[in-house]
């Protein structure tokens, strides 16, 4: 309960660190900064592939799919695909991301998701012999939701396998492994140091991140606590406008406070907020070309 991130630091086993993306929605600059001129950008929805030495393939959240379009096509929840433009194209599924990799979508044994939202969850149905590995916080939140209900959450339930409870282990922050100084209580995935959990509360309910123990250094996965890298380097917050969108704006501004004091007290941590076009074009140069 009282060991700081860092103590075991030489004993944690090490992982490898892969991002890609399942396609993208566009969005205003100006909602992601408040102040700055109106810019329409890309949000990519990201996926992060760890490779663990004993537990083989884990993924951090699974992006678009074409059951986005699917769950989508009749209201209330046309709504979502109506204020939210989603560029997804063939092969961009996490299973084709994932077969690029040379890994195969029956191998993945365990998948985080950082939170319900459906820019996050429609890979999930993709996988057939993962354990699910969600924040109780964030699932009680949106279970059994329909129509408007799961609108309001971004919650998309048709992209919930349906066995998912069955394969569900449920993370409680109420009863951490480990509390770090700066980002509280923490869950060690596998009790082996290589991803510990921790709640970023407050853009969803119960939402939360990963700390991997990659080399040289360590990769802090954000989930959405910030869109861009600018809202944790700078505290710059988003636009007044992007509350109503949030589960508690007190909360998002308090995980983003906490994930910036983090950076500056560790500089050297990769930070991944998962919609940052330059985050991702950063950590995965070879998607580009232009
Ligand atoms: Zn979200």
């Amino acid at each position: 309960m009282s060991l700081q991130s860092g103590i075991k630091k030489n004993t944690m086993t090490k992982v490898k660190f892969t991002l890609r993306h399942t396609g993208y929605c566009t969005a205003n600059r100006a909602h992601t900064l408040r102040g700055v001129p109106n810019q329409t950008i890309r949000f990519y929805a990201t996926i992060g592939i760890i490779r663990h030495p004993e537990h083989g393939v884990i993924v951090f959240d699974t992006g678009y799919s074409n059951r986005f379009f699917e769950a989508t096509r009749q209201y209330p929840m046309k709504l979502y695909a109506q204020i939210t433009k989603v560029f997804h194209q063939d092969g961009e599924d996490i299973t084709s991301v994932l077969k690029r990799e040379g890994i195969e979508i029956d191998e993945v044994r365990y998948v985080l998701i950082s939170h319900f939202h459906g820019d996050h969850t429609c890979g999930l149905r993709d996988f057939r012999n993962a354990q699910f590995i969600a924040p109780k916080r964030a699932w009680n939140d949106v279970r059994g939701k329909q129509g408007i209900a799961a609108l309001i959450k971004g919650y998309l339930s048709a992209t919930i396998p349906d066995d998912f409870r069955d394969h569900l282990r449920l993370i409680d922050f109420e009863h951490p492994t480990e509390v770090d100084s700066i980002l509280g209580p923490m869950v060690d995935v596998f009790s082996d140091g290589s991803i510990r959990l921790m709640e970023l509360d407050g853009h969803a309910c119960g939402q939360m991140g990963a700390l991997l123990n990659t080399q040289p250094d360590p990769t802090f996965l954000i989930a959405d606590a910030a869109w861009l890298e600018e809202n944790y380097t700078q505290l710059h917050l988003p636009a007044p406008l992007t509350r109503l969108i949030f589960s508690s704006w007190k909360a998002f501004v308090q995980s983003l406070q906490k994930v910036h004091a983090y950076h500056l007290a560790h500089p050297e941590v990769q930070i991944i907020p998962c919609h940052c076009e330059k985050t991702l074009r950063k950590q995965s140069p070879e998607l580009f070309h232009d």
